[in-house]
């Protein structure tokens, strides 16, 4: 792509037909966009100069996939890694973001990489695409989140101090068997503990998007954890049943406020997204060295379309019952953040109109 296109006068003035390559190049080039193939089975890498450039590398250099990893900042190459070899594996397309180190200069340069799978005969497979670069971007994004981490983390101490006033005037309350105040306590406690569940998620999502999501593990019994979300959930929501279908005791090695967070959110949805009289139904199992956790509802499923992008920032299902039903979007998007970062996996399998069951795994020892 180093050559400059070259495209007739003649034939744009007539508007004529001229090479649709010609046309790509130039657009490439305006753009500042590197293309690229690797062949799927051997791997050999065609980088085009500007994916070469972009990478740090000059356009007469060699590079081959291995040289575009090793300029992969290490906390991100591992990521970055595993997720073209699932596309190549699966078949799938590729998205990925991901900070380069580039000599001389101090901030890491952040590359969009995005691709597709094509197979030109039974034999021969490839995967290409195409490089940007979205530092300007990501910088934007990070100040947004920076704002949104600050502004969450300053409304979250006064709320907290307030949920200790409401326990205490509930326990004095309790003594004096005022039940009047007792009752309006306990609905402003609800509240509370909705708005520092939003905040909380909001917390975590600036968190997730600067790359900073730290794991404090323990062990501690995942049986008694869910319970306790249950209890919860049926306290804020006041409005499903929320059943243990069977629960192993298992004990997990994992963050448990993470995971409680992770709860929270599948719980909350599973009540939000069906109606009051359903029912919804706990399972955790362990296998092997697996432990997995289902969360199974009666509400109004997800179409195959929206299944694949739940657990992406932002993303919500549009459908006539979905649009009356408030939310952010990000409650899936960091369950997945955190059950990946534990090396687990999550996932949700349903069917529109009956209902949706949430699973995600955890290696135990
Ligand atoms: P939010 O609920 O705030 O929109 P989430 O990230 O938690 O954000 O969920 C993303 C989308 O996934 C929701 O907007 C909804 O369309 C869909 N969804 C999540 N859980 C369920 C569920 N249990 N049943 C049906 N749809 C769900």
């Amino acid at each position: 792509m180093t050559d400059k296109a070259t495209i007739n006068q003649h034939d744009f003035d007539t508007n004529e037909k001229f090479p649709e390559l010609e046309i790509a190049k130039m657009a490439l080039d305006s753009a500042n966009v590197g293309i690229w193939v690797m062949d799927a089975a051997t791997r050999k890498f065609l980088p085009s100069s500007r994916t070469k450039i972009l990478f740090g590398f000059l356009p007469e250099e060699e590079m081959s996939f291995e040289d575009a990893l090793s300029k992969v900042a290490d906390k991100d190459s591992g990521l970055f890694l595993i997720t073209v070899e699932n596309a190549i594996k699966d078949r799938s397309n590729l998205y990925v973001e991901c900070p380069v180190r580039i000599p001389g200069e101090k901030k890491h340069r952040w590359l969009s990489i995005t691709g597709g799978f094509s197979t030109t005969d039974e034999k021969n497979s490839y995967i290409s695409g195409i490089v940007v670069d979205i530092t300007e971007k990501k910088q934007n994004d990070l100040r947004r989140s920076k704002f949104i981490g600050m502004v969450s983390h300053e409304l979250k101490t006064p709320l907290t101090a307030l949920k200790a006033y409401i326990q205490m005037l509930n326990n004095w309350a309790k003594k004096q068997k005022d039940s009047f105040t007792m009752g309006a306590l306990s609905k402003a406690e609800k509240q509370v503990k909705k708005m520092l569940n939003m905040i909380n998620s909001l917390l975590n999502l600036s968190g997730a998007e600067a790359g900073k999501i730290h794991l404090n593990k323990q062990e501690f019994a995942m049986d008694e954890l869910i319970r306790e979300v249950i209890e919860e959930t049926m306290f804020i929501t006041s409005s499903h049943n929320i059943t243990v279908a069977h629960c192993d005791r298992v004990i997990a090695n994992a963050d448990r406020d993470k995971i409680e967070q992770v709860l929270v959110n599948l719980l909350s949805n599973a009540a939000k997204y069906s109606s009051k009289d359903k029912t919804i139904e706990v399972t955790c199992t362990k296998e092997e060295n697996i432990l997995t956790v289902s969360i199974l509802d009666q509400g109004m499923g997800i179409s195959k379309k929206d299944m694949d992008k739940l657990f992406t920032p932002h993303y919500r299902a549009e459908t006539k019952e979905t649009e009356k039903i408030a939310g952010f979007g990000i409650g899936l998007y960091l369950c997945s953040e955190i059950i990946n970062r534990h090396q687990g996996k999550i996932w949700v399998e349903s069917v529109p109109g009956q209902g949706s069951i949430f699973k995600f795994t955890l290696p135990v020892n």
